[in-house]
């Protein structure tokens, strides 16, 4: 494994490597607002666009980004319509960092076309969280994903540095700089041709805190983590891999994985097992804006007072999405994912020692990024 060079510039170089990899996605049909034109602003304007637009959830106190982390776990189904089938979204983080060019030219792939392919193949709604520098890599991939109406491209960060210190060992982006690494993705992303990426960022490492938080808000975006860590980064062994998400997934589910041979070499074959198996449970596959738009109307009609199926008697949600930037765990944002610990004990400055890293999940239940109650892992 990486971590266990000698030397300290191979260490930092490979501290460096191993951080990157680690930290291991409908466009909907009609002209999408730029992710930074909030849709209320756009209701206004151009009512229309504003329907299509992807759903978004509403900023956290004080105007933070807002952190979405699964959908409600039960859906209400409209009066005599057959219960809803649970739903689940399958998330794949493209996540190559802004120092793997040379490795690139060297002939790694931080891409995986035959997944792409099997998901469609599968007919697999899927969303891909794409860092600018994957985009700038692999454009012709980015336009094909992104051009697909059975997938949706979201934003990963340009470099996929870390947004809070101690993450995992990646190098770090300065708060006056978090703005411009979103944006700099979307540009990324639109200049590669996905015409209409929707408005959900992942942190890398899936680490953030209050001053993250607040330092993207101007962009509009909703921040995307994950209930179920896919434990793909490292691993070789699919089926390994698709045990771990089978066991995680839940009505509402949203499953980290990686679109990377480089460091996620068994995720398309893990795919072939996991579809199946999910769809003979009765679950249908989902693209995270379709999550976030139950969680939302779910939200709506609590604020509107309706009691939703499963509420109980105090209204109280089966399980709270927490919508408003407080993870299931209940940490608040600046414990900066530091509160939970992951699913093998580790804290997020914990990058070198075991040489596991933040979306190092092994299949054998390591970690991705964060606490598990947010499901951890990779990203
Ligand atoms: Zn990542």
């Amino acid at each position: 494994m990486i971590i266990r060079a000698r030397t300290r510039n191979t260490r930092t170089a490979l501290t460096l490597l191993a951080a990157a990899t680690l930290s291991l996605t409908a466009c909907t049909a009609s002209p999408a607002p730029a992710p930074h034109q909030r849709p209320a602003a756009l209701k206004d304007r151009n009512p229309a666009a504003a329907r299509q637009a992807p759903p978004t959830l509403a900023p956290g106190p004080q105007g933070l980004t807002p952190v979405f982390t699964s959908a409600p776990r039960a859906v209400q189904a409209p009066r005599g319509a057959a219960k809803a089938a649970p739903t689940v979204a399958l998330t794949f983080d493209a996540d190559m960092t802004a120092d793997q060019g040379r490795r690139a030219a060297a002939g790694e792939h931080f891409d995986n076309p035959p997944l792409v392919d099997t998901l469609r193949r599968l007919k697999v709604p899927a969303t891909f969280f794409m860092t600018g520098r994957w985009a700038e890599q692999y454009p012709a991939q980015t336009r094909d994903i992104g051009r697909d109406p059975l997938f949706e491209v979201a934003n990963h960060s340009y470099s996929h540095y870390a947004f809070t210190p101690r993450c995992y060992g990646l190098p770090t982006v300065a708060p006056h700089r978090m703005r411009a690494e979103v944006e700099r993705a979307f540009t990324a992303l639109r200049e590669s041709g996905v015409e209409r990426p929707v408005p959900y960022f992942r942190f890398p490492g899936g680490c953030y805190d209050q001053r993250a938080l607040r330092a993207i808000a101007p962009a509009g975006v909703t921040a995307v983590q994950w209930d179920v860590v896919g434990g793909d980064a490292f691993a070789k062994d699919p089926d390994a891999v698709a045990r771990q998400v089978l066991q995680g997934v839940r009505p509402g589910s949203v499953v980290v994985l990686h679109c990377t041979r480089s460091a996620a070499p068994a995720t398309e074959r893990a795919v072939r097992t996991i579809v199946p198996a999910l769809r003979e449970r009765g679950f249908r596959f989902v693209r995270v804006s379709e999550q976030i738009g139950a969680a939302r109307g779910a939200r709506d009609a609590r604020r509107d007072g309706a009691r939703p199926a499963g509420a109980r008697p105090d209204g109280a949600w089966p399980d709270d999405t927490r919508a408003s930037g407080t993870r299931p765990d209940g940490a608040r944002p600046d414990d900066n994912g530091a509160s939970g610990t992951r699913p093998d004990g580790a804290r997020p400055d914990d990058t070198g020692a075991s040489g596991a890293r933040p979306e190092d999940t092994r299949a054998s239940g390591s970690r991705p990024d964060g606490p598990r109650a947010a499901g951890a892992a990779p990203n």
